[in-house]
């Protein structure tokens, strides 16, 4: 097998269009002498000018398609699908059965979105989130200041695509393209995540080729246990923690998430945490779920404004064969393992409204994690420029991003929906509720089996975590270890 850069591929091929060397824009082609199969498409994300990477589609033709499979409801691996209409592919998504329900409500909330930041933007009425000082570099400013926000796809081309999403379950097999058999793992990231196994059929050969998806991490969670890799010829694995050693111990992590609710309870402070919905919304719940159990939250109640964080702790609660022990025995006895007394959902924008900016002891679980968007800009509007504000980052913030400056502490002027503020708030963050395996926990994932596949294929990680992880590949798998960049084909014969 070998990599090549823009030469005539041989079938069966593999062709890396996104997230080859970064964190978004999971896409991969493989192609056969008789099918085309694509594996997720997800938008690029972070800087605009990243987002604007998302109106050049991948150079291949959508209408010769076979099948798409999408490996779970995150946008960065899902959020392109809505395009797939306007591309001309017509056929089937698919993907495990939670999935399937979640991803029609991601593509429309994520058609929605697209459409009103584009009239936000051109009335100049768009929610902003901006960092004064220290002041952003004056030439990434200024080019991103006058570029419209992509707007990919409708709430009907979202809604034509959610008609054609075909849930499967997990470990069967299932023909999904001529000569092309797919089977679906749990990979114990989020509900419905799955690694998507392919077998090809070349000639008299069968090559299995194995896509991990975001692996989940092993140890305390809400979700079942999931397995390792099955055995494949080719893994194209996920590296996003892979130059993350170790995750912060469980008993660490309760600790702190202790010392929060004492903080509020005592100094009478609403702690504002930014929360992505699906996975993170959950473990957050479910955390603070336990924790309601023992009384710390009688008197502190929690806000989740997120509709889309509660649709997918409901549906979690659907598929109890696919969540912890201690999660299925308490739906075994009538109680959801993410509801407690105090806390509230919110539903609406009215609701969130009038939580943003309340006083006393509290807890508000707003969408979106990464501040660009959504509940969470008025909840730190009203948050930051307060002595007796708190902000609480509980996972990965985006590299140049608003979140970032905050939680590291070096953003001192913002201007939030167009109220400058002074941040007097206290900011702290909340580490190990990853969604993510850490790397020692990858290659257990990897070489769980006690088989060597012929090639690994790093990918979704940026070049410093695929170093890392390769590395420690090598010591545990005989297989070439590739690291593609965008646009880079990999030939499997
Ligand atoms: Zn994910």
């Amino acid at each position: 097998m070998s990599l090549c850069c823009g030469s005539v591929p041989k079938s069966p091929t593999l062709t890396f269009f996104g997230a080859a060397g970064e964190v978004t824009g999971s896409c991969t082609l493989l192609e056969t002498d008789s099918a085309r199969v694509l594996v997720d498409f997800g938008l690029f994300q972070g800087a605009p000018s990243q987002e604007q990477r998302n109106t050049v589609p991948p150079a291949l033709d959508f209408r010769r398609l076979s099948a798409v499979v999408c490996t779970h409801a995150h946008i960065d691996h899902c959020g392109r699908l809505g395009m797939l209409p306007r591309l001309g592919y017509e056929g089937l998504v698919h993907c495990t059965e939670p999935t399937a329900t979640l991803l029609p409500m991601v593509l429309r909330s994520s058609a929605n979105l697209q459409k009103v930041r584009i009239d936000e933007f051109r009335n100049g009425t768009g929610p902003d989130a901006v960092v004064l000082d220290p002041a952003p570099d004056p030439a990434i400013a200024a080019a991103e200041r006058f570029e419209d926000p992509p707007v990919l796809y409708s709430r009907g081309d979202a809604e034509r695509v959610g008609r054609s999403v075909v849930g499967a379950p997990y470990l069967a097999w299932r023909e999904i393209a001529p000569g092309v058999r797919m089977r679906l793992h749990d990979a114990g990231h989020i509900i419905g995540s799955a690694s998507v196994e392919l077998e090809i059929k070349h000639g008299a050969q069968r090559i299995r080729v194995l896509f991990s998806g975001d692996i989940g991490p092993t140890g305390e969670s809400y979700l079942a246990p999931r397995g390792h890799a099955t055995e494949a010829d080719v893994v194209i694995m996920e590296s996003t923690t892979g130059a993350r050693p170790t995750s912060t111990p469980a008993a660490d992590v309760d600790a702190e998430m202790r010392r929060i609710i004492e903080d509020c309870r005592h100094g009478r402070r609403t702690a504002v945490m930014p929360t992505f919905s699906v996975g993170r919304g959950q473990i957050l719940v479910h955390h603070l779920a336990r924790l309601a159990r023992e009384g710390l939250l009688d008197d502190v109640p929690v806000y989740l404004d997120s509709p889309m964080a509660i649709r997918a702790s409901e549906l979690c609660v659907q598929h109890p064969t696919l969540l912890s022990a201690q999660a299925r025995e308490m739906i075994a006895r009538g109680h959801s393992p993410f509801d407690f007394d105090s806390l509230h959902c919110l539903w609406s924008r009215k609701h969130s409204l009038k939580v943003a900016g309340r006083e006393g002891a509290g807890i508000v679980l707003a969408g979106s994690g990464f501040c660009d968007a959504g509940p969470v800009l008025h909840h730190l509007e009203n948050s930051l420029g307060h002595d007796r504000g708190y902000v609480v980052f509980t996972g990965y913030v985006l590299p140049g991003s608003m979140a970032e400056s905050l939680a590291e502490g070096k953003a001192r002027r913002v201007r939030i929906n167009g109220t400058e503020l002074d941040v007097r708030a206290r900011i702290t963050r909340l580490h190990g509720l990853s969604g993510h395996a850490d790397s020692p926990q990858m290659i257990e994932w990897l070489s769980g089996s006690g088989h060597s596949p012929s090639v690994v294929v790093l990918n979704h990680g940026d070049n410093v975590a695929r170093e890392g992880l390769a590395g420690r590949v090598r010591t545990v798998v005989s297989s070439t270890v590739a690291m593609p960049q965008c646009n880079d084909q990999l030939e499997l014969s």
